[in-house]
C-alpha cells in the first residue's frame, strides 16, 4: 500500500489534471479537492463518532455537499446537537444512530443493516471516524483491560461494522469506505501502545478488503491520516502544546469529501495523509 503523497494513484498514468470522474487522482489533488457544491447529492452517508471532533464537522460537510447523513456515536445529546446543526443549515434530513461501539455486539450492527435498509434503501459510504486514545505507556505496562477497550473501538468494531454493512455498501454504484489512520499507524511509534497497533490493524483491513474486493465490486477502501488536528484528543495526546498552532476539523474536509465522491472512484487501497510534513 503507498503512501507517497504526490503519486498518482494508478502508477502506469502520470497525469494530474483531473477530467473525468474515472480519472486517477493523486494525493495532493485528493487534499486540495474543490467539491462542486452538489458533490455527493443522492449519496448516504455513515459517520462514526459524528457528535465531537473531526468526525462532527465531516458530518456538517457532507450534508452541505448534499449526503443524506447517518450520525453514529455514543453520546445521543451529542448527535442530536449535530442533527440539529445540520437541519439549520439546509441539509437533508439526517439519522441519529447511538451506539457504544465499544460494547456493541455483531448482532446490533447486523439490525442496524436491516434498519438502513428498511429506512433509507441505500448507503453509498462509511466514514469510520470514532476513535479513543488509550494511555500513552510501553507496553510493558499498558492496562490490558484499556488495550481490549481501544482495540474493540478502533479496530474490531470497525471490521465488525464494516462486514455488517457490506451488503448494502455493495449494492452502491460506487461505494466508498473511509478509515481513519494515524502517523503512528503508518510508523509505530514507543508509549503510543494499542493506539498505534490499532491503527496498524486498520491500514492493513483496508488493504486485505481491497485486495479481496477490487475485481469483484465498485466498493473502494482507503485510509486516511488527518494529520495533527485540533480536537480534544489532540489536546489529551499533547497537552502542552497550542491548539491554535494545529489546523482545524474544517481546514482538512476537502480530502474527507474527495473520497466520499465520484470523483475518487479510481482511488483504492491507499493511505492519504491529510497533512504531510514537507
Ligand atoms: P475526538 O476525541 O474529538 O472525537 C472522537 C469521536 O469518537 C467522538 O465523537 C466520540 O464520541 C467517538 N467515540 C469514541 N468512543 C466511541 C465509542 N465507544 N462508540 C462510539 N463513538 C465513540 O477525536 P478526533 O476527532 O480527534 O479523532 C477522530 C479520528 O481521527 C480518530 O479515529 C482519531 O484516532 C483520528 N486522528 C485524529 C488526529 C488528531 O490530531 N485529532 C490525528 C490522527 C488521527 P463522544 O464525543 O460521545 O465521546
Amino acid at each position: 500500500m503507498s503512501d507517497n503523497n504526490n503519486q498518482p494513484v494508478d502508477p502506469q498514468d502520470n497525469r494530474k489534471t483531473v477530467q473525468s470522474p474515472i480519472q486517477p487522482l493523486t494525493h495532493d489533488d485528493i487534499r486540495n479537492f474543490v467539491p462542486s457544491s452538489n458533490c455527493l447529492d443522492g449519496k448516504t452517508i455513515l459517520v462514526t463518532g459524528a457528535g465531537d471532533g473531526i468526525g462532527r464537522v465531516a458530518a456538517l460537510t457532507y450534508a452541505r455537499y448534499g449526503a443524506t447523513v447517518l450520525l453514529l456515536g455514543r453520546t445521543s445529546s451529542k448527535l442530536e446537537y449535530v442533527y440539529d446543526e445540520i437541519e439549520s443549515l439546509g441539509g437533508k434530513q439526517p439519522a441519529m444512530l447511538p451506539m457504544n461501539l465499544e460494547g456493541a455486539t455483531y448482532a446490533e450492527m447486523q439490525q442496524l443493516e436491516g434498519l438502513i435498509n428498511k429506512e433509507v434503501g441505500q448507503l453509498d459510504g462509511i466514514l469510520h471516524n470514532a476513535g479513543v486514545l488509550g494511555q500513552l505507556t510501553p507496553l510493558e505496562m499498558y492496562d490490558v483491560d484499556t488495550f481490549a477497550q481501544v482495540m474493540k473501538v478502533n479496530f474490531t468494531a470497525t471490521f465488525m461494522l464494516t462486514q455488517a454493512l457490506l451488503p448494502l455498501l455493495k449494492d452502491a454504484d460506487h461505494g466508498s469506505v473511509v478509515f481513519t489512520s494515524s502517523t503512528v499507524g503508518t510508523h509505530p511509534r514507543a508509549f503510543w501502545g494499542a493506539y498505534a497497533l490499532s491503527k496498524q490493524a486498520v491500514e492493513g483491513m483496508s488493504d486485505i478488503f481491497t485486495q479481496e474486493t477490487q475485481n469483484t465490486t465498485n466498493l473502494r477502501f482507503n485510509c486516511v491520516n488527518p494529520g495533527g488536528t485540533r480536537t480534544n484528543m489532540r489536546a489529551h495526546a499533547y497537552p502542552g502544546e497550542n491548539p491554535m498552532s494545529l489546523k482545524t476539523p474544517e481546514d482538512i474536509m476537502a480530502g474527507y469529501v474527495c473520497l466520499m465522491s465520484d470523483e475518487s472512484i479510481a482511488v483504492r487501497g491507499q493511505v492519504i495523509e491529510l497533512q504531510p510534513k514537507d
